[in-house]
């Protein structure tokens, strides 16, 4: 096993990966840039390297620099955590090629999976079923109107270097998607320095269902359950729970199945999700993350398995600590994102934590990068806080995210905790019929 990890990362995955490591004797090393000097995950590393100014390009995206401190420290191991360099099929190159151990899958699954059009035509070859649409990439926008006219409208156009719900424009007609097609691409060129897009069905109605896998260099694959992130704005996940409550034991083993099968052709190394709209009883793969995710704690809550543990072991060449390569789900869990954000404008509050008080008790779990005194930097994602909830059934763990959010106290900024309280006590939530759209409808119509 490493001795040494360096963390290549900030924030509250950068504290979670420090955690697993401390548990399993492992040192780590933090890296920060100047505005993160007193972060908590500095503070708590066994060593730590200012790699460069707050701007992320300048420090937490500085290949050199990072490399450099790993260098510089003797650390074995780096652990890219989500966002920042995680799916930087050059970075995990670089990692690997100066002799260190990327913690991660291999750069080619990075790479193949970094490109939306590349990704679909691997998984279709795999047996994964996707959304009917432009299959590859959509040219022009006569070439887009083509398809339109194929699949019927609507019709989603997506940038192929997409990610965080970023590059993606819904059309209703031709002449919507003529502008969507020019619009998209455009803002993919400028936005990833790509500006390729492929176009899919826009599903009316779906849920988001993912896969969560861990794979390891034996051949093992366990599939971990789903977890379902259908509550979203923008694009992006604000709730997620697993099991998700639109899905039966039955459908959930084909999936597993289908999944565990492609992992194992794939040959997959560490902690991955395949991510899937649900719509009627149909399951369309959308993407697969090669990293660990923002929502993983609610698998590790009703598996028992600790992902990063697990992702740390299998990078060392050890084989799954997994009794059964699919196991059983206990009881239900949740996690609301906390962002440092207005709950009604969404503008983004960065600033001075005057005071924190987080929620506790039995089935609570907070994973977060605050203290009182924090200063909330602009430079960065505005998520501060990860509260999660685990109970022996699904109202239990509702019951208790409503009362772990009543206790939560953060002071001095906004903070979307408000937003969450309206949104765990909607009648939607309560019955778990909710869907990708559900969320946005509701702000829209001042329901929250
Ligand atoms: P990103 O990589 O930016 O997260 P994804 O492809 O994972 O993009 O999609 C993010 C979200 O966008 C999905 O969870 C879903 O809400 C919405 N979305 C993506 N594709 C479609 C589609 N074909 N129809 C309807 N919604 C979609």
């Amino acid at each position: 096993m490493f001795k040494k990890v360096l963390i290549a990362n900030r924030g509250e995955i950068a504290i979670r990966i420090h955690r697993a490591c401390r548990e399993m004797g492992i040192q780590t090393v933090a890296i920060h840039s100047e505005a993160d000097e007193n972060a908590l995950h500095v503070k708590m590393a066994n060593e730590s390297v200012c790699i460069g100014p707050a701007q992320a390009d300048k420090s937490y995206l500085n290949i050199p620099r990072i490399m450099a401190a790993a260098e510089l420290t003797d650390a074995e191991a780096i652990h890219p955590g989500y966002g920042f360099l995680s799916e930087n099929a050059k970075f995990a190159s670089i990692v690997e090629e100066l002799g260190f151990t990327f913690i991660g899958p291999e750069a080619r699954h990075i790479e193949i999976m970094g490109d939306k059009v590349q990704a679909l035509d691997y998984v279709r070859e795999l047996g994964i079923p996707t959304i009917p649409g432009s299959d590859g990439e959509v040219k022009n926008p006569e070439h887009a109107v083509e398809i339109g006219k194929k699949i019927g409208f609507p019709v989603i156009v997506k940038a192929a270097a997409g990610g965080g719900g970023r590059g993606m424009k819904v059309a209703h007609s031709e002449s919507a998607l003529r502008t969507a097609f020019t619009v998209a691409s455009t803002e993919a060129k400028a936005a990833f320095g790509d500006g390729r897009v492929f176009i899919e069905k826009f599903l009316q109605n779906p849920r988001h269902i993912e896969i969560q896998v861990l794979c390891d260099k034996h051949g093992n694959v366990a599939t971990l359950g789903e977890r379902d992130c259908s509550l979203q704005r923008r694009h992006q996940k604000v709730i997620e729970e697993s099991p998700s409550p639109a899905i039966t034991q039955k459908q959930r083993d084909e999936l597993c199945e289908v999944v565990r099968n492609a992992c194992a052709k794939m040959n997959y190394l560490g902690a991955g999700t395949f991510e899937f709209l649900y719509e009627d009883g149909h399951f369309y793969f959308i993407e697969m993350n090669t990293r660990v995710q923002v929502e993983h704690p609610i698998t590790e809550m009703v598996t028992g398995v600790d992902i990063v543990r697990e992702q740390i072991r299998v990078a060392a060449g050890e084989k799954l600590n997994i009794s059964k390569m699919a196991p059983k789900l206990r009881g239900h869990s949740i996690e609301c994102r906390i962002t440092a954000e207005n709950s009604e404008t969404f503008l983004p509050s960065p600033g001075h934590v005057t005071d924190y008080h987080p929620p506790s008790g039995p089935g609570v779990r907070v994973d977060s990068c605050l203290y009182t005194d924090y200063h909330v930097s602009p430079y960065y994602d505005p998520m501060i806080a990860k509260v999660i909830t685990h109970g022996a059934t699904r109202d239990e763990a509702i019951a208790k995210m409503q009362r772990a959010l009543e206790e939560t106290v953060i002071e001095g900024i906004d903070t979307t905790v408000p937003l969450h309280r309206k949104l765990i006590a909607t009648n939607a939530f309560k019955t778990g019929e909710y869907t990708i759209h559900t969320l946005e409808k509701f702000l829209e119509e001042g329901r929250l």
